[in-house]
């Protein structure tokens, strides 16, 4: 087959930024080369000083579809997705109807899907209070792992689990080898924080901040170790905010237990100090948190006790956010960041000195080798899927309304300067995303563990 070359002076491989040229065939990277071993007569495409990346790869998504898809839905999603460098996403189990808690909700999942996605998906399974015996089904039909809660997911359908409902269901995900990704988060230290703010203003975020302490997080973090050690299955905690939990996760990475760690944009990116009375905009559980621990976080990145940055995107129309009121108690937590994560990411992992391969590893390689696609994605390397997005370090943008291409352009990013902008997105060697437009029907297709 046809050999086109994809050049430039900057192309990201997992141990350095070079120049080089990505020979693709078909749908696969043929072989990395450096420029002068192109063979003659190839199709070059050369992007110059752009930087060339893995494509993105997203391990916490809420897409919300089926049954919840006027809040997101797989075609907005993965065009926001693609717009973003994104070319895979692993949808979570929750706010979709039927919840993911079976085979038959994963297969009204693909259904749903079906010729609709401009990015590759997968979805996560759900571990809920009363389906241990569908983990292992869920397994076999094919998720890459499972996403529990342990305190309420802020919207009904999709229980909570409690430590003994969880002890039910450990041998089963255990049996499977795939990962458990909690959300981490008791509900104790909430309730009787959130007691004590009865009578508290709820417009101010420095209440909300407090209705969630730290010791929610560690608590939680600590009970999963603890049970990680004894059922011995793979531990991934999602979306970490509280830094004071560090400690004990290095710890546990010493110690040679299976966790793995992931943290946002958001919580590397906003800090408490600055968020103003009732911008509802900026909630989510856990909640963003002062300056100090936003770079205690950039440690945990720096010193590998942090794996991996996903977006946990999570959209909904703009009423939920509920503005004009601007309570903090009653509106919607959630975050939607996928067409500006890597902007935000650049932006912020520049300026404290990190490299374009930092960032391919927490955003690519990293979350792949969570949801096991990491033989086809995650990498520039021969016979990886020739996923990649060119990166243009050098400009500045405005976040607006019209580059977010989500369903709801609600974001608390709007009208912040991002250096860093995303030029061009290719899933399996097909342009997908171009200058701000989306090239071509929707090719995107589910990877089956
Ligand atoms: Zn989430």
């Amino acid at each position: 087959m046809k050999l086109r070359a994809f050049l430039s002076r900057r192309v990201v491989t997992p141990d350095a930024v070079r120049p080089a040229a990505l020979l693709v065939e078909g749908d696969r990277i043929h072989s990395v080369v450096t420029p002068d071993q192109i063979p003659p007569q190839t199709e070059i495409h050369d992007f110059g000083d752009a930087a060339i990346l893995p494509g993105l790869v997203d391990s916490h998504v809420h897409i919300n579809d089926p049954g919840r898809a006027e809040w997101e839905g797989f075609e907005t999603a993965t065009r926001a997705a693609a717009a973003g460098g994104y070319t895979m996403l692993v949808d979570m189990p929750l706010n979709c109807l039927p919840a993911t808690t079976n085979p038959a909700a994963l297969e009204a999942k693909r259904a749903a899907a079906n010729g609709r996605c401009r990015v590759d998906w997968m979805a996560w399974g759900g571990v809920v209070a009363d389906n241990p015996l569908d983990i292992e089904p869920l397994a076999r039909a094919g998720v890459p792992g499972f996403k529990c809660f342990l305190v309420h997911p802020g919207i009904d359908g999709f229980t909570m689990v409690t430590e003994q409902q969880l002890r039910t269901a450990l041998p089963h995900v255990a049996r499977t080898g795939l990962p458990l990704l909690a959300h981490a988060e008791l509900p104790a230290p909430i309730d009787a924080a959130t007691a004590n703010l009865a009578n508290a203003d709820w417009s101010l975020y420095e209440t909300y901040v407090q209705s969630r302490p730290e010791e929610a997080e560690l608590s939680a973090i600590r009970m999963l170790l603890f049970l990680c050690r004894e059922f011995k299955f793979r531990l991934h905690i999602v979306h970490l905010s509280a830094s004071t939990a560090l400690p004990e996760l290095r710890a546990a990475r010493s110690e040679g237990l299976p966790v793995s760690v992931e943290t946002c944009p958001h919580y590397l990116h906003l800090t408490a100090e600055k968020i103003s009375k009732g911008a509802t905009l900026f909630k989510c559980a856990p909640p963003i948190r002062s300056r100090e621990n936003c770079e205690q976080l950039w440690q945990g990145l720096r010193d590998g006790t942090i794996d991996l940055v996903a977006t946990d995107h999570s959209p909904c129309p703009s009423e939920m956010k509920r503005l004009a009121e601007g309570n903090f108690r009653t509106a919607w937590g959630g975050i939607a960041s996928l067409s500006i994560a890597l902007p935000l990411m650049y932006t912020e992992a520049s300026n404290r000195g990190f490299s374009l391969t930092d960032i391919a590893r927490w955003m690519s390689e990293a979350p792949a080798n969570l949801a096991g696609c990491h033989s086809r994605k995650g990498r520039l390397a021969a016979e990886y899927d020739a996923d990649f997005v060119i990166l243009d370090t050098e400009n500045e943008f405005v976040v607006s309304e019209n580059r977010l291409h989500y369903r709801h352009p609600v974001s608390p990013y709007l009208g912040e300067k991002l250096r860093g902008v995303v030029k061009a997105t290719y899933l399996r060697g097909r342009k997908v995303f171009s200058d701000g437009q989306f090239p071509g029907d929707p090719t995107g297709v589910e990877h089956r563990h």
